[in-house]
């Protein structure tokens, strides 16, 4: 509101100021005006005086004031003795304007102003022969008055429009121009009262900061929206993901607590042990996703040769290749070194080669192969299993996401997480394609002089 007062009294002030500025410009045109007429015709008159004397004066006054011309005039003309040889007198002349006169024909100045009412004066202008003749031509200011008058009315009225227009377009102003404000401000409170990240400031497509302001805010909210909710997704799937094997924990150990068969006892702590396991392997990624992704993973850098690497990891899975009836091989140049952590980069490909296998049917086939280009190592496991749909895929890489697909399958939904935060620790990139029901092909990209 108060911006809305600002702007009416910055608007009336602006008016007021040119207003006055015009109404001066008018009173002085006016005055100037008048003063020339009076002056055209002192000279006329004077130059009258000049060539015919006081009788070619009286004739041609006698001639201006029958044709009218004189009419509201003050015209007085005195011979050397001061006695009047020629009067004509305007409306509301009175005696003590003769005095007046009589004055000011003998001051100085050629030009004097009697007041007469408090708004007008009559201005005289005289002319003095040398023979002590004097001729005196006036008008009164009233008609000028009367015109000045009529325009302060009329900028009176002009500045009551003005003022209501002034405060109607202030308050317009303030109202429409405080609306990307308003529009802030409800999205903060919705998002204060409601604790949720949904609401969004209304858009516009106008390029006012203000505006942009709010597009950016949107973003940001969208951002933190994405945030909170993939935070409160994992840790919902966290919680979910660790309490089934703590009840199975619990289970297997009260089991073997009220069993007298110290068989069973030893069989049940040995599958409470499995379960603590999988509970710690799942810490255990979920930590060393975060070191990764952070940058506080300790990398053991050295020359790694990708053949052997490979060669490990392919190891580590071989027999329940073998089990599925799945062929398992590989094709990678010797030569090919990198600098890595060579733990991790294992880890990397036992992950990516036990995903293929594990996503495979019986009779399938898993090929690692590995090519070099400028700079860097592409090293991709292509598997002929179930495939990734196209929605599933941008996903995989998110922490504890499984596909529908792959629900009948055990996974905690990290193993590609892990797999893509240490590739990027060592400045490299994952990429995925895939054709649901034929196969997939994961690559992984890494820096041949890795950090
Ligand atoms: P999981 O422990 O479930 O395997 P990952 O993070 O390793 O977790 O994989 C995430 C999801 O990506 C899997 O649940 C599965 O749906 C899909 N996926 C991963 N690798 C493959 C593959 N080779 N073939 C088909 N789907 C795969």
């Amino acid at each position: 509101m108060r911006l809305a007062i600002w702007y009416a009294a910055l608007f009336i002030l602006s008016a007021g100021a040119l207003t006055l500025f015009v109404y001066g410009l008018l009173a002085r045109a006016l005055e100037a005006r008048d003063h020339q007429a009076l002056e055209t015709l002192l000279s006329r008159y004077a130059a009258q005086f000049q060539r015919a004397g006081l009788p070619g004066l009286r004739r041609v006054l006698e001639v201006d004031a029958a044709e009218g011309r004189n009419e509201r005039l003050l015209i007085r003309v005195t011979d050397g003795t001061t006695a009047v040889v020629y009067s004509a007198e305007p409306p509301g002349w009175s005696d003590s304007d003769t005095l007046a006169l009589e004055r000011s024909r003998n001051g100085d100045s050629r030009w004097v102003r009697i007041p007469k009412t408090p708004d007008a004066v009559l201005e005289v202008g005289t002319v003095l022969f040398d023979n002590g003749v004097s001729l005196q031509v006036g008008r009164t200011s009233r008609a000028r008055a009367e015109v000045l008058e009529y325009f302060r009315a009329r900028a009176f009225e002009f500045g009551l429009v003005v003022a209501m227009i002034a405060i109607a377009g202030g308050v317009l102003i303030n109202y429409a121009g405080l609306a990307p404000v308003r529009s802030l401000e409800a999205t903060v409170r919705s998002i204060v009262e409601t604790g949720r990240f949904d609401a969004r400031v209304a858009a516009t497509a106008s390029r006012d900061p203000l505006d942009t302001l709010g597009g950016q805010i949107n973003v940001m909210l969208s951002r933190i929206e994405t945030l909170v909710n993939g935070m409160r997704g994992a840790l919902d799937n966290v919680a979910h993901d660790l309490r089934t094997p703590l009840t199975r924990f619990r289970n297997v150990a009260e089991q073997a607590l009220v069993s007298d068969d110290p068989a069973a006892m030893r069989d049940g702590l040995g599958r409470a042990l499995e379960e603590a396991d999988r509970v710690n392997a799942t810490l255990n990624a979920l930590i060393d996703i975060s070191e990764a992704e952070t940058g506080t993973m300790r990398l053991a850098s050295e020359p790694v040769n990708l053949t052997t690497v490979v060669d490990e990891a392919m190891a580590l899975h071989a027999d329940e290749a073998e089990e599925k009836g799945i062929v398992l091989e590989s094709s990678v140049p010797s030569s090919v070194v990198l600098t890595g952590d060579r733990t991790r980069l294992r880890q990397v490909l036992a992950n990516l080669i036990e995903n293929a296998v594990k996503y495979t049917n019986t009779g399938g086939r898993v090929t690692v192969t590995a090519e070099g280009a400028a700079g860097e190592v592409r090293v991709s496991v292509r598997d002929t299993g179930i495939g990734i749909s196209e929605t599933d895929a941008p996903h995989v890489w998110d922490r504890l996401y499984r596909a529908d697909a792959s629900r009948s399958v055990r996974g905690l939904g990290l193993g590609l997480s892990l797999v893509k935060a240490i590739v990027e620790a060592h400045g490299g990139r994952v990429e995925l394609t895939s054709i649901p029901g034929k196969g997939s092909t994961f690559t992984v990209v890494l820096p041949t002089a890795a950090q």
